[in-house]
């Protein structure tokens, strides 16, 4: 027990050394040529200009990092909205996750995020966990390809046109969003290590990018940046979902995140 209590006394100590010394070396950057400190940046990218109304983008003061907040409600029509809004349409071809669901009708729809100013590009990577995993310029959530830790094959009935849906909780894609970005360069949306997320093709050539990594990512200048910036593509490769009621299946983002 006393062992215990003077362990604790200790890191007690320990604590407020290591504040004091962080407040001291902040006071004492110039001098300082640790070139792995976080740089901030000065201006936030163009591409958040892409994003929709829902969503609101604000730079930290010392520019290390993005707060990004959103309404979670897409700007385009769906399904999964009300009947008596003006973006509901009906599809015949899927089956709600539940009748009385809609967007706007839930709880825990609107979310906020800090991603960093700089992704951590280190090589390490990190799974995609089972719930939001980006915003994208529509306003809505981005999940990966499993659906309840199984695969998205059960549930791809439930898929409207651009590929989401909705439970109980926030209105997501899984594949790519057609009205969003169909076969081409368009930005997509941001994840949540930072990196921002194209259609299936990119700016730089015109066409399907041919040396992406494991996550689709790669690094090459895009319509939204003049210096070539490390970003994801929508894998380009077509996914069997054998209830998925339109036409072609592609997975929205499988992971792992490149940027933490
Ligand atoms: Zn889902
Ligand atoms: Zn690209």
């Amino acid at each position: 027990m006393k062992n215990v209590f003077k362990f604790l006394m200790l890191l007690g100590v320990c604590a407020s050394i290591n504040l004091a010394c962080s407040s001291d070396d902040s006071l004492d950057t110039t001098d300082n040529d640790d070139t792995s400190e976080e740089t901030g940046i000065t201006e936030l990218s163009s591409a958040f200009e892409q994003f929709s109304d829902a969503v609101i983008v604000t730079l930290s003061d010392d520019g290390t990092e993005i707060y990004i907040e959103t309404t979670g409600y897409p700007n385009h029509t769906s399904i999964y909205w009300d009947p008596s809004n003006s973006l509901y349409i009906d599809e015949p071809t899927v089956t709600k996750t539940t009748q009385d669901t809609y967007i706007g009708g839930g709880t825990g729809e609107a979310a906020s995020f800090t991603v960093d100013a700089t992704p951590n590009l280190t090589g390490a990577t990190v799974a995609t966990e089972l719930n939001t995993i980006g915003i994208a310029v529509s306003g809505a959530s981005i999940f990966n390809d499993q659906e309840g830790g199984g695969d998205l094959d059960q549930a791809a009935g439930s898929l409207d046109f651009n590929g989401a849906h909705k439970g109980p909780g926030v209105y997501h894609y899984h594949l790519e969003p057609r009205t969003i970005s169909n076969d081409d360069e368009e930005l997509v949306g941001i994840l949540l290590d930072g990196v921002f997320i194209y259609g299936r093709k990119c700016n730089s050539t015109g066409t399907y990018p041919t040396d992406l990594d494991a996550s689709g990512g790669h690094t090459s200048i895009t319509q939204y940046e003049d210096e070539a910036l490390y970003h994801y593509h929508i894998i380009n490769e077509e996914y069997n979902a054998p209830l998925y009621g339109y036409d072609e299946a592609i997975v929205l983002f499988a992971g792992p995140f490149q940027g933490y």
